[in-house]
């Protein structure tokens, strides 16, 4: 679970009243990891049990709006993290689980502002298949 103060002040900071479904949305992704909208609603619903989809769907999205999260499509899915900073995200079709692999990106960097580009969201993503190993 994050830390509440963390979160309330976060909100804060982008001019966000605090909401208990923001507040919840925040501590489940706070620690980490990447969920599907219905991840979050499943598990916010353990808490909320009649927390309805679309307050959850427009919280997500005010979230992202405001770059509090960030969210990504892989597998034919929306993915919401809380992570920022770049990295790349490896989804496993086996599993359907997605890991964080942390490179130096300044190689991807250079090239891309070689094109005259500034990068506003670098997230890679790589498919692949851990076969059951994992
Ligand atoms: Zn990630």
């Amino acid at each position: 679970m994050g830390n509440i103060n963390e979160i309330i002040e976060l909100l804060r900071s982008k001019g966000l009243k605090v909401t208990p479904q923001r507040v919840a949305i925040l501590q489940l992704l706070m620690n980490g990891g990447h969920f599907t909208m219905d991840q979050v609603l499943n598990e916010l619903r353990k808490i909320e049990p009649n927390i309805s989809i679309s307050t959850v769907y427009n919280t997500l999205n005010t979230l992202v709006r405001l770059g509090i999260l960030r969210s990504f499509e892989a597998d034919g899915k929306t993915w919401y993290e809380m992570r920022k900073d770049p990295h790349i995200n490896v989804i496993c079709e086996d599993t359907g689980q997605i890991m964080d692999v942390d490179i130096d990106v300044s190689a991807i960097e250079r090239e891309v502002s070689k094109l005259g580009i500034e990068i506003k969201d670098l997230n890679v993503i790589i498919r692949g298949n851990c076969r059951g190993t994992s």
